[in-house]
């Protein structure tokens, strides 16, 4: 109950306020208490020297015990407010530097961000209670979103990073097939031209990957919905990947489950998803491998699984797998003929935007991969 009462920034003031007056007060009483005698003695001399020419005047000696009287009370009250007066401005100066000092450090904080600072953090640890208050909260939200701040930053200057590094590649094989066929170095034969072309895909396949990841992100895509046969899908997908497992000797199978009900998506969109899926598997499997496309019914959801026994992933990438531009080791997806981290971003996007849920599980390095879509049943 306390401890709540302490969390609100109004509770706190109040009783600062409170303790300041509290402290006024009781200083006043104790210096009066002690300035009193004092003054009432020196007072009550001047009543005493004052006597020799009263005598017998029992009025006039009556007014001035009682201005004597007041004089000294009025004087231990002037000393006593005094002191309270001190006391008071001494406790609020403590108690505003208390209030004031986190808002000081968020406004320093918001300087130092504001000027490209991102790692700059507001010191406002979590398990004291004077954080708890609405203060301690704003220092919170505050460090929550210049840590998101220090992410976008990061991912932006890797995505610039990246998007350069990945043009720069291929362009400057394609410039130096040129310049060595321009001066004969190289023979005009068709293996050049393919190799030219190859980069040339490579480029292109990257600007496209980034339109639609860019499109994805902006949310300018249609669905186009439909109640949908899982087992339709995996079939069509099985077909469009066959001449790449073929190639690289890699045995396909399924297993879809029987009377499966449909799901409600975009065929083109899910396809893509799958194929994605699909020839990640077949490229991070080595010849001879083997990955596996199931399909089952788990509660009310559709689950696509794409299980392979390839490289792995160890447990530290998994929960980066999904970001943009992510790999876990770039020069060996670069030299693999790999993409650039985009495809499973842009595959998280779809299947989110189906309602659904995509993750990664892997045993670690060398022990394979498995990748899981899980889709919402179709209700009609
Ligand atoms: P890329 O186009 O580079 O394959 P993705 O977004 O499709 O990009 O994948 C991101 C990263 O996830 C890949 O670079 C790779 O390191 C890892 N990855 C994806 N699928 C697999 C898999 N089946 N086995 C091992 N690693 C994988």
């Amino acid at each position: 109950m306390w401890a709540k009462l302490r969390s609100h920034l109004a509770v706190k003031l109040f009783i600062s306020y409170l303790v300041i007056i509290m402290i006024g007060l009781a200083v006043q009483v104790i210096v009066a208490e002690v300035a009193m005698p004092s003054a009432f003695q020196r007072h009550m001399a001047n009543v005493g020297t004052g006597m020799g020419g009263m005598m017998g005047n029992g009025g006039a000696r009556a007014m001035g015990f009682y201005d004597n009287f007041r004089a000294a009370v009025n004087e231990a009250l002037v000393v006593a407010g005094v002191a309270a007066l001190l006391a008071a401005i001494v406790v609020s100066l403590v108690i505003a530097r208390r209030v004031v000092a986190p808002v000081e450090s968020i406004t320093h904080a918001s300087q130092r961000i504001a000027d490209g600072h991102y790692d700059h953090r507001v010191a406002a640890p979590q398990a004291d209670p004077q954080a708890a208050d609405e203060i301690g909260q704003l220092a919170r939200a505050f460090n929550k979103m210049a840590e998101r701040l220090e992410h976008t930053e990061q991912m932006r200057r890797d995505l610039l990073g990246d998007v350069s590094h990945e043009l720069r590649t291929p362009l400057t094989a394609i410039k130096g097939s040129m310049e060595a066929l321009e001066d004969g170095v190289l023979a005009a034969e068709p293996a050049t031209f393919q190799r030219i072309q190859a980069e040339a895909d490579r480029l292109q396949r990257l600007v496209d990957d980034l339109q639609e990841l860019s499109r994805m992100e902006a949310g300018a895509y249609v669905l186009d919905r439909q109640p949908l046969a899982v087992d339709t899908l995996v079939q069509m997908a099985r077909e469009r990947v066959a001449p790449v497992y073929q190639q690289k000797r890699i045995t396909l199978t399924a297993e879809v489950a029987p009377r499966l009900p449909p799901v409600f998506g975009d065929p083109d969109r899910l396809l893509q998803v799958l194929l994605n899926l699909l020839n990640n598997a077949a490229q991070y499997t080595p010849a001879g491998g083997a990955v596996c496309v199931e399909a089952k019914l788990v509660g009310h959801e559709v689950l696509m699984l794409v299980a392979d026994n390839g490289v792995g992933i160890s447990a530290e990438h998994i929960p980066h797998l999904f970001t943009r531009f992510y790999r876990v080791d770039k020069s060996r997806s670069r030299q693999a003929g790999g993409g650039s981290g985009i495809g499973l971003a842009i595959a998280r996007h779809l299947v989110e935007a189906h309602g659904g849920r995509i993750w990664a599980e892997s045993e670690g390095e060398g022990k394979g991969s498995t990748f899981t879509v899980a889709l919402p049943v179709h209700q009609n």
